[in-house]
């Protein structure tokens, strides 16, 4: 039975090294690929071999790659699906822990060939630098522990997506909750988010058990690795080359001195046009002047068309690869109960194509998720030609840009979805979303550069830490009876569970994303030819470089936020 929603695809790279029908699931038949890399790695006697070697590691992992995105795929789309996720675990469990090792000693190999320091340098520097933090981070007796780890994502997983309510007689994912919480009734609204947060609330042992084992296993892993913290270890394996910790906590300090009084600003004009003496947690996403919620489409296909034609206004280019995830059916995006929440793209690293997995239910939400995602879709199209795997994906800092510049510019094209009054009126959401998302970045930030410097802390101190910053960067609403949620609000951020860390980046990348927006406001082809530059660049540059060839600066200090939170403002008042 297949899982996924596309068929065979072409491939992009004939392969030259794995062979045709191998079963990328089954060791037995992976090991001797590895064998062979090692020995060959010996043999190699001249830079071109040594190159030509690193293409034959190459195309192996992008096969692995594939396998293990195809089978994440099929376990997201079914949830419910004891076939898919045990196929999913099989990998996880079985094979990377087999591959780990294996992927260890080809990078020592690699970093000892004598050929090395004559291959090209511009080529190859940065991913020597990968490659030696590889091996300078890299213990065996990790590989149990993030096997664990991994387990314990796919659990927390799990118990998110399979959570319903009972509403009006019907059961509802939480997802398919979100649209009540744009109603203009407002004890509706209330109910529903009531509804969903006490949902979780029944759950908060569960979470809270989840995260305190993974926390375990994460500074269990830091001293494996010889770091005094897992926040100094995260810092080094998430490859941070070109910012600190440090770097971190001034750009919280920034959010709270640029950002914050334009979100207090947004939440006193909101809580004046509700005519409210106060705001509750359900009167954010509801339209201030009680007009009906947005509803950009019905159907999933109209969704899809809509954006296609934005994208044929934006650009040929991106007018063409979008059109390619359609043909070749990329995309599953409707929500459904048993798909897990959220969204995400995927790349299936051997036919060099992305896959975009969403959760739509026609909110305007949903039009930004998809523009989003096709943004990472661009990126994954743009590096098809680049041979090297790990070259064909950027780090996550540009990624950003690369699908939140897809945001702002498809914006300008919201007529598609709506009238030009409804059209203003979503850009003025998705630019105040973009003025509350900072705050909360650093909410979650902040929260786990707390959690991972005060080891052994107790379940009080981790909840005063998280309100604090929810008091600092929450604005001002009122949680009066529903402090219990409000204390254990972050359990809904996947990331702090998944990707621990893994969120500064956004932020980060929509300064990225609001510089490609400034460039195209003054000149459209010229902004997005930059773009499509820092797109084909892949990994292959350090950070800096990337967003310097998109046309924009890599910095994250109030010398950069000041002017562009400027220029969301005063969009904001004109699109009053
Ligand atoms: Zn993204």
């Amino acid at each position: 039975m297949n899982l996924l929603p596309f068929d065979s695809l072409p491939a992009c790279a004939p392969r030259r090294f794995v062979p045709a029908n191998l079963d990328l699931g089954e060791w037995t038949q992976i090991a001797p690929l590895f064998d062979r890399l090692e020995a060959s790695a010996a043999g190699c006697k001249t830079v071109a071999e040594v190159e030509n070697w690193l293409l034959d590691w190459s195309e192996t992992n992008a096969a692995l790659d594939e396998e293990s995105s195809r089978r994440y795929i099929a376990m997201t789309c079914h949830t419910d699906n004891a076939e898919a996720q045990k196929a999913y675990l099989h990998f996880i469990e079985q094979l990377e822990p087999r591959l780990k090792p294996r992927q260890f000693k080809l990078a020592q190999l690699y970093l000892a060939q004598p050929w090395r320091s004559q291959l090209p340098k511009a080529r190859y520097e940065v991913f020597d630098r990968d490659t030696q933090l590889h091996v300078e981070l890299f213990r065996p007796e990790n590989v149990p522990l993030e096997t664990e780890e991994a387990k314990l994502s796919q659990r927390y997983q799990e118990l998110a997506g399979s959570l319903t309510v009972q509403f009006r007689g019907q059961e509802k994912t939480l997802p398919q909750m979100a649209p009540f919480l744009e109603e203009q009734d407002r004890p509706l609204r209330q109910e529903a988010w009531e509804l969903v947060a006490n949902r979780r609330l029944e759950e908060a042992d569960k979470f809270d058990e989840i995260f305190d084992q993974q926390l375990k296993l994460r500074e269990q892993i830091a001293a494996n690795a010889g770091f005094k913290s897992y926040l100094e270890y995260a810092f080094r394996a998430r490859g941070r080359f070109d910012y600190t910790p440090a770097d971190c906590r001034q750009f919280h300090d920034t959010i709270a001195q640029e950002i914050m009084p334009v979100l207090r600003e947004l939440l006193a004009t909101r809580r004046r046009q509700l005519g409210l003496a106060s705001l509750r947690p359900w009167d954010l996403a509801v339209d201030p002047l009680n007009r009906p919620p947005l509803r950009p489409f019905a159907q999933v296909e109209e969704m899809v068309g809509k954006a296609q034609r934005i994208f044929d206004q934006l650009d040929g280019k991106l007018a063409a690869g979008f059109r390619t995830l359609q043909e070749l059916r990329l995309l599953d995006l409707a929500n459904r109960k048993g798909k897990a929440p959220g969204g995400y793209q995927a790349t299936l690293s051997e036919a060099r194509l992305p896959f975009i997995f969403m959760n739509a239910v026609g909110l305007q939400r949903d039009v930004e998720t998809m523009l989003h995602e096709a943004g990472h879709a661009f990126h994954a199209l743009a590096t098809r030609a680049e041979d090297l795997h790990a070259y064909r994906s950027a780090p996550i800092e540009f990624c950003e840009v690369a699908s939140m510049s897809m945001e702002l510019l498809g914006n300008e094209f919201l007529e598609e979805y709506y009238s030009p009054a409804d059209a203003k009126r979503a850009r003025h959401k998705h630019l105040e979303g973009i003025v509350e998302i900072f705050p909360w970045i650093a909410t979650v930030d902040a929260f786990q550069h707390w959690i991972y410097s005060h080891p052994g802390h107790s379940p009080a101190g981790r909840t005063a830490a998280w309100l604090a910053l929810l008091d600092r960067f929450g604005g001002e609403v009122d949680w009066t009876g529903y402090e219990k949620a409000r204390a254990k609000l972050w359990h809904r951020q996947l990331h702090i569970f998944l990707h621990p860390f893994y969120y500064v980046e956004y932020g980060i990348a929509q300064l990225g994303a609001l510089q490609v927006w400034a460039n195209s406001r003054q000149d459209r082809p010229k902004a997005l030819a930059s773009y499509h530059r820092g797109l084909a660049l892949g990994g292959s540059r350090p950070l800096p470089e990337l967003f310097a060839a998109a046309g924009c600066r890599f910095d994250f200090s109030g010398q950069t936020v000041k002017p562009l939170i400027e220029m969301v403002r005063s969009e904001l008042a004109k699109l009053k």
